[in-house]
C-alpha cells in the first residue's frame, strides 16, 4: 500500500494535495527550492534542494512510495531520474510534452480530430516579420518553456512590433490571437487500470493570462460539453496517463474546439471541486498515484464560482473571508499577479 508520497514543488497545489492526503491516512513530503513555501506547514515533512541536485533528489525519493509534481518546470534529468526507480506519475513524456508549447502543440495537432491554433516557432527578430506575412498583423509571441499566467507572454502589433528589436525572443512560440466566444477546461484523471473520470468542464476568464474566475457550469451547449470530454479523454488516453491532467479549450463561434494548453497536474479552474464535489482533483490525484481507482467526481452543487484573489486584492483578505468561503496560500509576500487566496460561491 502507498502511503507516501513525495511533491516536487511546495505551492497551493502541494497544500491542498496534503490536507487530501490526510483524509487517507497518507503523508506528504514536498521538495521545495525556497525556504517559505504554501505546503510547510501541512506536509509530512519537506526538504529544500534544487530540483537538478540529483544527489538531494536521490534522497528525497529514497523516503517516498511515489513521487508527483505540483509545477511541470522540472528538469527533464531529474524526472527521468525518479521514473527511473519506477516512482514518477505521471509520466515524465507527459512532462515534457506540457513543459515546452511547440512540443505540445506537435502532439496535439498529432492526434485525430483535435486541432490547436496555428503556430510557429521563432528564434530572432526576423522571425516576428515573416510571421506579419504568415499570420497577419496581430498575433501573440509566448517563451516556449517556463511560462505561467501569461508571463513572458506578449502581444504584437503594427505599434509594438519594433521594440521587440532588442527583446531576446530565443525559443519563443508565435500563436495566431484565437478569436474565441469563451474559454473552457476540463481536469481529466485516470488510474492503473486505465478508468478515466473527467470532471465537467468549466468557463474561465483570464486577464492579462491569468485567471480570474473560474464558472461551473459553463455556459455551453450539451454538444460542446460531449467535444470537450471526449478530447479530454482521447489526450488521456493516447498519454496513458496516471494521474490528472488539465486542458484548457478555446470555444470558438462556429461552436468548434481549439485546444490551448495542457497542465499535468491539479489545475487552479479545479479548485472549485474543493467545495462541490465529494472526490475534487486533488482527492483523485491522490487515488491515481497511489494505485487506487479514481473516482467520479460526484458534483453536489447547481453552481460555483470560483474567484482568485491576486497581488494587493489580498490586502482585502479579512473582507473576504467575512463574506465568502476563503482558501490562503500563506504566500510569504503580496506580489503584483501573483495568486495569493482564492474563494468560492456554491449555490445548491
Ligand atoms: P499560460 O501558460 O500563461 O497559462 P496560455 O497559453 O494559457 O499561457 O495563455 C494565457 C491566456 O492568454 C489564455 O488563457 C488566453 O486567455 C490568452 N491567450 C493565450 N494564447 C492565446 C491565443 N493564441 N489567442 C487568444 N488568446 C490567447
Ligand atoms: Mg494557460
Amino acid at each position: 500500500m502507498i502511503t507516501s508520497i513525495g511533491i516536487l514543488g511546495g505551492g497551493q497545489l502541494g497544500m491542498f494535495l496534503c490536507e487530501a492526503a490526510k483524509k487517507q491516512d497518507k503523508n506528504i513530503y514536498i521538495f521545495s527550492e525556497v525556504s517559505e513555501f504554501s505546503s510547510k506547514k501541512f506536509c509530512k515533512d519537506w526538504f529544500l534542494g534544487e530540483f537538478r541536485d540529483l544527489k538531494k533528489i536521490n534522497d528525497f525519493i529514497k523516503n517516498v512510495d511515489v513521487v508527483t509534481i505540483e509545477t511541470e518546470n522540472i528538469p527533464l534529468e531529474t524526472l527521468k531520474f525518479i521514473e527511473s526507480k519506477n516512482k514518477l506519475f505521471p509520466s515524465s513524456q507527459i512532462i515534457e510534452i506540457a513543459q515546452n508549447r511547440i512540443k505540445e502543440k506537435q502532439f496535439l495537432n498529432s492526434l485525430n480530430n483535435i486541432r490547436t491554433t496555428e503556430y510557429f516557432l521563432i528564434n530572432q527578430f526576423s522571425d516576428l516579420l515573416k510571421m506579419q506575412k504568415i499570420i497577419g498583423n496581430q498575433f501573440i509571441i509566448k517563451s516556449c518553456e517556463l511560462g505561467y499566467d501569461g508571463k513572458n507572454q506578449y502581444k504584437i502589433d503594427d505599434q509594438n512590433m519594433n521594440t521587440f528589436q532588442k527583446k531576446n525572443i530565443n525559443n519563443f512560440i508565435a500563436e495566431k490571437i484565437v478569436d474565441f466566444e469563451l474559454e473552457i477546461s476540463v481536469i481529466v484523471c485516470r488510474d492503473f487500470l486505465g478508468e478515466i473520470k473527467t470532471y465537467p468542464p468549466v468557463q474561465n476568464t483570464h486577464e492579462n493570462g491569468i485567471l480570474i474566475t473560474t464558472e461551473y457550469p459553463a455556459k455551453i451547449k450539451k454538444s460542446i460539453i460531449k467535444d470537450a470530454t471526449s478530447i479530454s479523454k482521447q489526450i488521456a488516453k493516447s498519454l496513458n496517463l496516471i494521474g490528472v491532467l488539465a486542458i484548457e479549450m478555446f470555444v470558438l463561434k462556429n461552436d468548434e474546439i481549439l485546444v490551448n494548453e495542457l497542465a499535468p497536474r491539479p489545475h487552479n479552474s479545479g479548485h472549485w471541486s474543493l467545495d462541490s464535489c465529494k472526490n475534487s482533483q486533488f482527492d483523485n490525484l491522490i487515488n491515481s498515484i497511489s494505485k487506487q481507482k479514481v473516482r467520479d467526481p460526484h458534483v453536489f452543487v447547481k453552481s460555483a464560482i470560483m474567484k482568485n484573489i491576486i497581488g494587493k486584492d489580498y490586502l482585502n483578505f479579512e473582507t473576504f473571508k467575512k463574506k465568502f468561503k476563503c482558501y490562503d496560500y500563506f504566500k510569504n509576500q503580496v506580489k503584483d499577479k501573483r495568486k495569493m487566496a482564492h474563494y468560492i460561491i456554491t449555490k445548491n
